[in-house]
């Protein structure tokens, strides 16, 4: 019987109304009003507590992660950290490079889309193809690791 329901819409979890989205953060159900991150919580409260984390790390300049709907199934997010390292960078001066992905997700019966802003560094930019500072260290530590396994190979090659 349970089969015959209609999928329930989620409703905001601040005011009550049908919501829209999910926030990125906090997977907290959300409508049009309440989705930006100062406007529910726990976000709004961490962006106020932690907003010393929100600054480029090269400048300081502030970098606040940030998210809003223009529709009611489209929903803006960027969050304002290099996709390669992660930390945190300013618009203005140390994003390198911008980049724009929809991502779609499904919530009950509707779909939603999730425009995301992937930015990289200066230091990320052209790493970005083996996955940005973290991924090239991964690699680097990697084919050293090889280097050593093949080394000592070699060495008990030669003492046979
Ligand atoms: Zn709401
Ligand atoms: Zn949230
Ligand atoms: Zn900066
Ligand atoms: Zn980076």
């Amino acid at each position: 019987m349970a089969t015959n329901l209609p999928v329930a819409v989620p409703s905001c979890r601040e005011c009550g109304i049908q919501s829209v989205a999910r926030c990125p953060s906090c997977r907290r159900a959300l409508c049009l009003d309440h989705f930006p991150r100062d406007e529910h919580q726990p976000c709004a409260a961490r962006l106020r507590d932690e907003a010393i984390r929100y600054s480029c790390y090269i400048c300081g300049a502030a970098s606040l992660p940030q998210q809003w709907s223009s529709t009611s199934f489209a929903h803006y997010i960027d969050p304002h950290t290099c996709a390669g390292c992660g930390r945190y960078i300013c618009d203005e001066h140390h994003t390198r490079l911008r980049i724009e992905g929809v991502e779609l997700a499904h919530d009950g019966l509707r779909s939603q889309r999730y425009h995301v802003t992937r930015r990289y560094c200066g230091i990320c930019a052209p790493l970005r193809h083996v996955g940005g500072l973290r991924g090239a260290v991964f690699w680097l530590v990697g084919m050293c690791a090889a280097a050593v396994a093949g080394g000592l190979w070699y060495v008990e090659f030669l003492a046979r």
